[in-house]
C-alpha cells in the first residue's frame, strides 16, 4: 500500500470503529475467505433473560430460584446474570453462596444454605451421574425446539429444575453476514451453547446449517480455527469472550467486540469498537481498497 492508502484506509477505519494493531494485520485482512462467528456477545447481543422455571414434581419455585440465582450471581457469564436478576425480581434477596466455582463451558457448582448446588448444561450434572427425569427432560427438549437455552439446577444429588433463558439476535447482524458473503467470505457460527439454539440463530442471520459448530468447549473453540486452516482456509475470528481469546491469537486475522473482554481485545489484530459485526466487513472491505486490489 502507498502511505497516502495506509493514510486514508485506517482513518476511515477509525471513523467506522475499526481499530487495527498496526500495517502488518492488512495483508491477513485481504486474504481471508472464512470468518468463524462466536454466537454470544457477537452474532447475538449477550443479555439474556430469564423466561421461565420448570420445578420438578414436588420442587418449590422459589426455592430453586434462591438457590440457583444465589449462586450465579457469583459468576459472570451472561447466562448466569440474567438467572440471577430474573431470580432477584421474582424471589427477593439471594443468599450468599458459602463456596462457588466456576466449571468453563458448563457452568457453575457450590454451597447454598448448606445444599451441594449445581446449575449448568447438561453434562455438567452427568459428570456427577445425575441426569434429568422425563418431566424435566421434557421441557428441556421444548425449550430448545424454541431457540431458547435450557439450563438445569441440581442440589443434593437430585436434578431440580429447568431454567430457560434467551438472548435476541443483534439487529445489525443479519446484514452484517450478507455484507460478509458479499465479499466472498463463508460465514461459519462457534458456540459452546447446545445445536439446536446455535441452529435457530444461525437461521435467523442466514448462515447454513451446515457450517454450525455447536456445543463446543472452551478450550477447543482454537481447535476448529486450526482445523479450518488445515482445510487450506485463510481464517478470520471475531469473538468477544474470555473462551475467544486463543481462537482470535490462532486465526489467521482476530477481530475482537470492542464490547466483549479485555481478554479478547488484546488477542485480536483488529477491535470493532461498537460490537457491531458489520464493522467486520467494513474492515475487509477497507483493507482490499487500501492495498490496492479493488478499485
Ligand atoms: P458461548 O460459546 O456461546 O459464548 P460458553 O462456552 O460460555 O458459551 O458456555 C457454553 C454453555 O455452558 C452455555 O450455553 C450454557 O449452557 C452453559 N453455561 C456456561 N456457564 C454457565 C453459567 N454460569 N450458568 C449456566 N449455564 C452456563
Ligand atoms: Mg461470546
Amino acid at each position: 500500500a502507498t502511505p497516502t492508502a495506509l493514510m486514508v484506509g485506517t482513518g476511515r477505519g477509525a471513523q467506522l470503529g475499526i481499530l487495527i494493531k498496526g500495517p502488518e494485520v492488512l495483508e491477513s485482512t485481504r486474504k481471508v475467505d472464512t470468518i468463524v462467528l462466536d454466537k454470544t456477545g457477537t452474532v447475538t447481543t449477550g443479555r439474556m433473560t430469564l423466561l421461565a422455571v420448570h420445578p420438578a414434581d414436588g420442587t418449590d419455585e422459589a426455592e430453586v430460584l434462591r438457590l440457583a440465582g444465589a449462586l450465579e450471581h457469583a459468576s459472570e457469564h451472561p447466562i448466569a446474570q440474567a438467572v440471577a436478576a430474573g431470580a432477584t425480581e421474582r424471589a427477593g434477596a439471594l443468599p450468599a453462596p458459602e463456596d462457588f466455582a466456576n466449571v468453563p463451558g458448563l457452568g457453575v457448582q457450590g454451597v447454598v444454605e448448606g445444599h451441594a448446588v449445581l446449575v449448568g448444561r447438561e453434562q455438567l450434572l452427568a459428570e456427577w451421574a445425575m441426569e434429568l427425569p422425563a418431566g424435566l427432560a421434557r421441557a428441556k427438549a421444548e425449550a430448545e425446539r424454541a431457540g431458547r437455552t435450557a439450563i438445569a439446577v441440581a442440589w443434593d444429588g437430585e436434578a431440580r429444575a429447568v431454567l430457560e433463558v434467551a438472548d435476541a439476535v443483534k439487529d445489525t447482524s443479519a446484514e452484517a453476514i450478507t455484507r460478509l458473503r458479499a465479499l466472498g467470505l463463508t460465514p461459519v457460527l462457534l458456540t459452546g451453547d447446545n445445536e439446536a439454539v446455535a441452529r435457530s440463530v444461525a437461521r435467523e442471520v442466514g448462515i447454513d446449517a451446515e457450517h454450525v459448530v455447536a456445543e463446543v468447549m472452551p478450550e477447543d473453540k482454537v481447535a476448529v480455527v486450526k482445523r479450518l486452516q488445515g482445510e487450506g482456509r485463510s481464517v478470520a475470528m471475531v469473538g468477544d469472550g474470555v473462551n475467544d481469546a486463543a481462537a482470535l491469537a490462532q486465526a489467521d486475522l482476530g477481530l475482537a467486540m470492542g464490547t466483549g473482554t479485555d481478554a479478547a481485545i488484546e488477542a485480536g489484530d483488529l477491535t470493532l469498537v461498537r460490537g457491531d459485526l458489520r464493522a467486520a466487513a467494513d474492515a475487509i472491505r477497507l483493507a482490499r481498497k487500501t492495498l490496492g486490489t479493488i478499485k
